[in-house]
C-alpha cells in the first residue's frame, strides 16, 4: 500500500513540477492506477519509463550521459556526483563553461557508497554525469539555462535528465522514508582553494602521518546554502537562519537544538569529520571562515580576505529543505550538504581515496545515527 501510493505520488509530481520549473523534457512517467501501481510495486524499488529497477540497479538518463545508482527503499543517503564527468558528447556538446572537472569525485564517491552498504546493508543513492562539466552542469541556476543551453540541444536534454532522475530519487526517499526521520542528499564536489601568494604550509599527511607543506589548503566546505559571513556571526544571530538553510527541514526536526550547533557543534558534520581527522568548515575547530590578509589575500580595497569557502550551489539548495531564499527546497525530511573537497588529504589519488573515504563514511553514519535516530553499525578506521 506504501508503495502504491510512493508511485501515484512520483508520477504527479514530476508532472507538476518539471514544466513549470526547469525541465522541458517528457517525463518518462506515467500515472498509475492505483492498482496497477500496487501489481508493479512488487517488481522493484522504482519504475522509470515503463521497466522497474532494483537496488544497485542503474537507471541510464539522456543517451547513457546521465546515470543514477538506485538506493534501496529504506535508505537514508543520496550522494550526488555532478562534476567528475569527462566526455564531450556525440554530437559534441558545445563549451558553455570554464570550470575544471572535480577530478576523482566519482571514485571517491563510489568509495564512500561501497563502504556504506558493507556496514548498513543498504544501497545509497548515487546520480552523477559523465558530461565534462564546461558542456554541462547541472548546478546551472534555472534563470540561466535557456541561455546557456539553449532549449532543445544536446546540453538542454542532459541537464533536464539530470534532474529529472535526481528529482526521482529524492522523490522515492521521502515518500519511503516519510514516516521516520527522514534522510541526507550529500552533492560531492572538489575545489582547489589555494593560499593567496602561492605560500605553503603544512598539513598532516592521511597516508604517512607526516607533515607535507602545499599551496593547496587542506579543508572540506560544507555547504548549507549560507555565506561565510553569516557563519561568522554570533551563534544567536546565526540561529536566525535556519530557514535560509539547506538543512531547514533537520532542523526543525529539533526545536530543543540550537541551528548553530548543528553547525558547529560537537555533532556538527563538520566536528564529526574533525574527529576522523579531516579539517571542515565550518566545525568545531574552524566555525567560520576566517579573515586574514598573509594567508588568505586583501581585496581592492585593502582589507583582508576570508578563507576561501563554498558554500552550496543549485543542486544542494533546490533538493534540500530551505524554506526561504531565491532558491528554495522541500517541505520534507532529506535535507541536503554539499561537500567541497580538497585534492590533497581526500582525493588526490587512489592510495588517498582508499583511506579518504573511510573517514567521511565514519562521519555520514555517524550523523545519521546522531540526528535521524538511525542505529547502524560503523566499522572503525582501519589504517
Ligand atoms: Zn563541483
Amino acid at each position: 500500500m506504501k508503495k502504491s501510493l510512493q508511485v501515484v505520488f512520483v508520477g504527479s509530481l514530476l508532472c507538476l513540477m518539471i514544466p513549470i520549473t526547469f525541465c522541458t523534457c517528457t517525463p518518462g512517467y506515467a500515472l498509475l492506477s492505483e492498482e496497477k501501481a500496487a501489481r508493479l510495486s512488487q517488481s522493484g524499488v522504482v519504475e522509470y519509463n515503463g521497466a522497474w529497477y532494483q537496488a544497485g540497479d542503474t537507471i541510464y538518463g539522456y543517451k547513457n550521459y546521465v546515470k543514477l545508482i538506485v538506493g534501496d527503499a529504506n535508505v537514508p543517503l543520496l550522494l550526488g556526483i555532478p562534476h567528475d564527468g569527462m566526455f564531450e558528447g556525440n554530437p559534441v556538446i558545445p563549451l558553455t563553461g570554464n570550470t575544471g572537472r572535480d577530478i576523482n569525485t566519482k571514485p571517491l564517491t563510489f568509495a564512500i557508497a561501497d563502504l556504506f552498504k558493507a556496514d548498513t546493508g543498504l544501497q545509497p543513492w548515487v546520480i552523477l554525469s559523465e558530461i565534462d562539466r564546461r558542456r554541462m552542469d547541472a548546478n546551472t541556476y534555472p534563470k540561466d539555462v535557456d541561455t546557456r543551453y539553449g532549449i532543445a540541444s544536446e546540453g538542454r536534454k542532459t541537464y533536464d535528465s539530470y534532474h529529472e532522475l535526481l528529482l526521482l530519487a529524492r522523490t522515492v526517499m521521502a515518500t519511503n522514508l516519510a514516516n521516520t526521520m527522514g534522510g541526507i542528499f550529500i552533492d560531492m564536489h572538489g575545489h582547489a582553494h589555494r593560499y593567496a601568494h602561492e605560500q605553503e604550509e603544512a598539513y598532516t599527511s592521511i597516508i604517512s602521518g607526516k607533515q607535507i607543506l602545499s599551496r593547496y589548503i587542506d579543508q572540506s566546505d560544507l555547504g548549507y546554502g549560507l555565506l561565510g559571513t553569516e557563519l561568522g556571526e554570533e551563534n544567536a544571530q546565526l540561529d536566525s537562519y535556519a530557514d535560509r538553510s539547506t538543512i531547514a527541514g533537520l532542523a526543525s526536526a529539533h526545536p530543543t537544538v540550537s541551528f548553530s550547533a548543528l553547525l558547529r557543534g560537537p555533532y556538527s558534520l563538520g566536528a564529526l569529520l574533525e574527529a576522523e581527522g579531516v579539517t571542515s568548515v565550518p566545525g568545531s575547530v574552524i566555525p567560520a571562515p576566517e579573515f586574514d590578509a598573509d594567508r588568505f589575500g586583501t581585496n581592492a580595497a585593502g582589507t583582508p580576505k576570508s578563507r576561501p569557502y563554498f558554500n552550496g550551489g543549485f543542486l544542494s539548495r533546490r533538493y534540500g529543505t530551505a524554506k526561504i531564499g531565491t532558491t528554495t527546497g522541500f517541505a520534507d525530511n532529506i535535507s541536503a550538504i554539499q561537500i567541497e573537497t580538497p585534492g590533497i588529504n581526500v582525493r588526490n589519488n587512489t592510495t588517498i581515496i582508499a583511506r579518504s573515504s573511510h573517514k567521511f563514511k565514519r562521519a555520514i553514519i555517524q550523523y545519521l545515527n546522531h540526528w535521524y535516530n538511525y542505529n547502524f553499525p560503523n566499522s572503525v578506521y582501519p589504517y
